[in-house]
This record gives C-alpha cells, sequence and structure tokens, in this order.
C-alpha cells in the first residue's frame, strides 16, 4: 500500500453561501493538509485533492458526518505523493464546466439511469446501444471506451447543437454517456433525456475512475489511458486488453504522454514522444516556435539563426 491518494468527488447539492462555506472549507483543507482543487456552487461541490492515507481519511470522515454530504460516491487512488502543488477552494457559479447556460439540468430533477460498472459493460456490448464521451477533445484522444462516439465539436459548450444536427445517430437506441468521475453525465443525460435523444439514457455511475478500480470489469473495453486534471495526468484503466490510442501530434505514433506548447501564449496540450520534443521545438506551429517568449527557446537558449534553421528541417521532413 502507498502513503499517498487522491481523492475524487463530488456531490449536486444546494450549499446557500458558497463563498463563505468555500473559504472555511480551505481553512478546515489546509489544517489537514490536504492539496488539490475543490469548486463549490449553490449547486454542490466537485474536488480533487491528495494526501496522506490519515488526511484523506480525516478528510471523507469529516464529510461523511455531514448529513449533505453523507452519501458522496468517493474515488481513491493510491500515489506516492501530492498529486497537487497547492490548495484551492473556489467559489463557482458551475462546479462542473458544461456550458449549458439557460438548458442547465437539475440531475435531482432529470438524468440518464445509474449504471454500475458490470451493467455499463453489458450494455454497451448491445448492438442496439451508442456510446457517448461526454469530455473534452483532449482527453478522448489519449483513451476511450471502444466505439465511443465523441461530438466533432472544439469546445463542448457546442455538443449540444452537434448532437441536434446528428440526431439520427441516436434514433431508436439506448444512449450510454461517461465521463471522468460521473459529475458531467448526471447533466448531460439528463440533457439527453430532456430533448429526446434515443430511446433511453444511461450513464456509468461513478465514471471511468470507478470503472477501472471495479474488480469484475477490469476496464475491459478500455483503451488507452484516462486522462486526470493532477500532475499523474493520466492513469491506466484497462487491465486485461490495453492498447494504445494517443497518437503523437507530429508524426501520429502511437504514444501516451502529453505536453503543453512551449510558446506560453498557446499552451496547447499535446501528445508527443519524448525524442520528438527537441526536434519540433516543443512548439505546435512555426508561429509559436517564433514566439517570444518560447520556453524551449529560453532554456536552450538558441540564436534567431538557430530558430529558422531548424525550421527549415521541420518542414524538410514533412515535405518528404
Ligand atoms: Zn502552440
Amino acid at each position: 500500500m502507498k502513503d499517498y491518494r487522491v481523492l475524487l468527488y463530488y456531490k449536486y447539492t444546494t450549499i446557500e453561501d458558497p463563498v463563505a462555506f468555500a473559504e472555511e472549507h480551505l481553512a478546515f483543507c489546509k489544517e489537514l493538509g490536504l492539496l488539490g482543487r475543490i469548486l463549490v456552487g449553490t449547486e454542490g461541490i466537485n474536488g480533487t485533492v491528495s494526501g496522506t492515507v490519515e488526511q484523506t481519511n480525516a478528510y471523507m470522515e469529516h464529510m461523511n458526518n455531514t448529513p449533505q454530504f453523507a452519501d458522496i460516491m468517493w474515488k481513491i487512488d493510491e500515489v506516492e505523493g501530492h498529486t497537487f502543488k497547492k490548495m484551492h477552494v473556489r467559489p463557482r457559479r458551475e462546479i462542473v464546466h458544461l456550458g449549458l447556460h439557460e438548458e442547465d439540468v437539475n440531475p435531482h430533477e432529470i438524468t440518464g439511469d445509474y449504471l454500475s460498472p458490470q451493467q455499463f459493460l453489458e450494455q454497451m456490448q448491445d448492438d442496439n446501444t451508442v456510446v457517448l464521451d461526454v469530455r473534452n477533445n483532449y482527453e478522448y484522444d489519449l483513451g476511450h471506451f471502444r466505439g465511443a462516439i465523441k461530438p466533432e465539436v472544439e469546445t463542448f459548450r457546442d455538443t449540444p447543437q452537434w448532437i441536434r444536427d446528428n440526431k439520427n445517430l441516436f434514433k431508436g437506441k439506448r444512449v450510454l454517456t461517461y465521463c471522468t468521475g460521473g459529475i458531467r453525465c448526471e447533466k448531460f443525460s439528463g440533457w439527453l433525456k430532456r430533448e429526446g435523444i434515443g430511446e433511453s439514457v444511461g450513464q456509468l455511475h461513478g465514471g471511468i475512475a470507478t470503472y477501472g478500480k471495479d474488480p469484475e470489469v477490469q476496464g475491459q473495453m478500455w483503451d488507452g489511458q484516462m486522462y486526470v486534471f493532477d500532475e499523474r495526468r493520466s492513469v491506466e484503466i484497462n487491465k486485461v486488453d490495453k492498447e494504445v490510442v494517443g497518437r503523437d501530434f507530429f508524426t501520429g505514433e502511437p504514444t501516451e504522454r502529453y505536453t503543453n506548447c512551449a510558446n506560453p501564449k498557446c499552451h496547447k496540450l499535446m501528445l508527443c514522444k519524448e525524442e520528438h520534443e527537441a526536434f519540433y521545438m516543443r512548439s505546435c506551429s512555426d508561429e509559436c516556435r517564433r514566439a517570444t517568449p518560447n520556453y524551449f527557446v529560453e532554456k536552450h537558449e538558441w540564436t534567431s539563426e538557430q530558430i529558422e534553421a531548424q525550421i527549415e528541417k521541420i518542414a524538410a521532413k514533412h515535405a518528404v
């Protein structure tokens, strides 16, 4: 057993004064020695924190003793050390960013059927089922359920329109949604139901994080890794027949390694093999290679002649 843990959790419940709650909660988390990121809104709480076994136990006990948080479904990962550098508790209008705005859903009023990992695995293999990934593109690119649909949109807020435009994909089908910890599905599966998308709607309860830990399903039918929002960046899910689906941004070769563009104004998240970083100057485009500042250029103290020479080499390689 490792000495540290990461807790992932959420709860849709009314928090009357999120600002005051956040302030008090931050003090409590700091006192415990936890690190992480927690969002608080009138609609509930959404958090990921890391700490020692003792610290995380104390936190869960405290929350479980608070009636409105008593039934939180914790996702617990064992890790070597903290996976965050700071502790933030922030009041927000939305505890998960879906951008549904006036189409927002209260999951206590409408939501998809909750499915256990085993039910999800079973139903996913039914021919009359469509599996819908409700996360961001960069999360899908690193790993997803085999055959899952990812709406072809730049940002998540365009997803509702894409689904309306592609309603036929779901006609007469059972639609299954999944996300990292389940929080997005609570709302989005409700939105699908309200819109009358598909014949019926189910959601993976507890998300991929719970699915990956289920001793019976063993993460089956998941390809690649699961993207996570802490320093680990990714975790393994499939323990049976794992396949790498991530592709290097520059060459298309299989990889599961993420890095950010060295131009801080761009900061694009790219899958990139370690051995390709230097050649491409860890930059997504020529524009970013020439940008000032560029962290790669700064680190290696390149001159503008060196930058231009490298840009030519890259062009030559891709001209072949
Ligand atoms: Zn860039």
